[in-house]
């Protein structure tokens, strides 16, 4: 059983794979076509292929849940296909209809259930894909494509039990600017961000968070996931989606799970003076990163080149903790799913 083999392994996030892909092809003339579920392998790519020239791709990132009835559930995946649909337009690539990109996951999962695993915190981590296939070296929409789904069992994000990380906010790259691709998930993003987030590493840090690169800077993100900060007051603020934010799947969903609690969270720009001073103050009781990935991170701490803040002593927040457990119990099926987040798979 793949499933017995895996426990014991528990593998690192995004090594192992499952058996099949889902495929979808796309061309100017025919719109898209031919879906199917083949084999997990290596993609026969013409050299010439625009993606590996230009960067045209998008991607989405979601996860399989086995509930405790063996039922195989995802959440919001309606949004990522909606999110896919818009970072595929500004990439110039070809919209793929929510129910393909539902279809293409469900027939993936489907096929490789018993890849999902069942441990607490464990679940099948999708990954959709878009790249641009037409062999042209000429700059312009390419005009073939391919959507393709892969599958990778996660174990625990966080083994061992949830870690604080530390957070380094650089000062001398952006991940994206005004009027860029900050809105889209694509890859080129995250190249942008790899940089950057060896110089965080250099400096002793695990994450690196942007800033939105204008003259009085507001803090944006981190490489791939949100971020929040709870006053010592009760109220949440979080940065306000600029143009150059990802709107996240779990950032909207905290906002919501939030002010059903009766707390008030805001959406604002918050200028890196402004945070600063805030931290320094003891304004600020606790701050944690938010992805599908991780689900909820704790921040313990928070530096730059001009100050370096120990969070809550570094330790997980009463209120951080509080608003995980919620939302992965709702992802799980160990809570009443009231917003309708959840969508049978199989
Ligand atoms: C995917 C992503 C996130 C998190 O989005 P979720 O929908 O919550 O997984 C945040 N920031 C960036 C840059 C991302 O690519």
């Amino acid at each position: 059983m793949k499933n017995a083999k895996l426990l014991k392994a528990n593998p690192k996030f995004g090594t192992v794979f499952t058996d099949h892909m889902s495929v979808m092809s796309w061309n100017a003339d025919q719109g898209w076509a031919n879906h199917r579920v083949t084999q997990y392998g290596p993609l026969q790519l013409d050299p010439a292929a625009a993606v590996l020239h230009y960067g045209q791709e998008v991607f989405e990132g979601l996860k399989a849940y086995k509930h405790a009835d063996g039922s195989v559930w995802s959440f919001r995946p309606e949004a990522n296909a909606q999110r896919y649909i818009r970072s595929a337009y500004r990439l110039a690539l070809p919209e793929l209809p929510v129910q393909d990109f539902l279809g293409s996951v469900a027939a993936l999962v489907r096929m490789d259930i018993d890849w999902i695993p069942t441990q607490e915190e464990a679940s099948l981590y999708l990954r959709p894909f878009m790249i641009a296939t037409e062999a042209f070296l000429g700059v312009r929409p390419a005009r073939e494509a391919e959507h393709i789904v892969i599958a990778s069992p996660a174990g625990p994000y966080f083994s061992g039990g949830v870690k604080p990380v530390s957070i380094w906010i650089t000062q001398e790259y952006a991940r994206a600017g005004h009027g860029g691709t900050g809105e889209a998930k694509c890859g080129g993003n995250y190249a942008a961000s790899l940089l950057p987030q060896t110089q965080a590493a250099q400096h002793g840090f695990d994450q690196v968070c942007f800033l939105d690169g204008t003259d009085n800077p507001a803090i944006e993100e981190l490489g791939g996931m949100n971020v929040f900060f709870v006053k010592a007051n009760g109220d949440v603020v979080t940065p306000a989606l600029s143009g150059s934010i990802l709107h996240g799947i779990t950032r909207s969903s905290i906002l919501q799970l939030i002010a059903d609690r009766g707390v008030k969270v805001t959406e604002e720009r918050i200028q890196l003076t402004q945070l600063k001073s805030m931290l320094e103050s003891g304004e600020i009781a606790e701050a944690f990163a938010c992805g599908t990935a991780a689900v909820v991170t704790p921040i313990g701490r928070l530096a730059d080149t001009t100050f370096d803040i120990a969070i809550n002593d570094g330790e997980p927040g009463k209120f951080t903790m509080d608003i995980r457990e919620e939302l992965t119990d709702i992802q799980n099926g160990r809570r009443p799913d009231r917003h309708g987040w959840l969508t049978r798979l199989a």
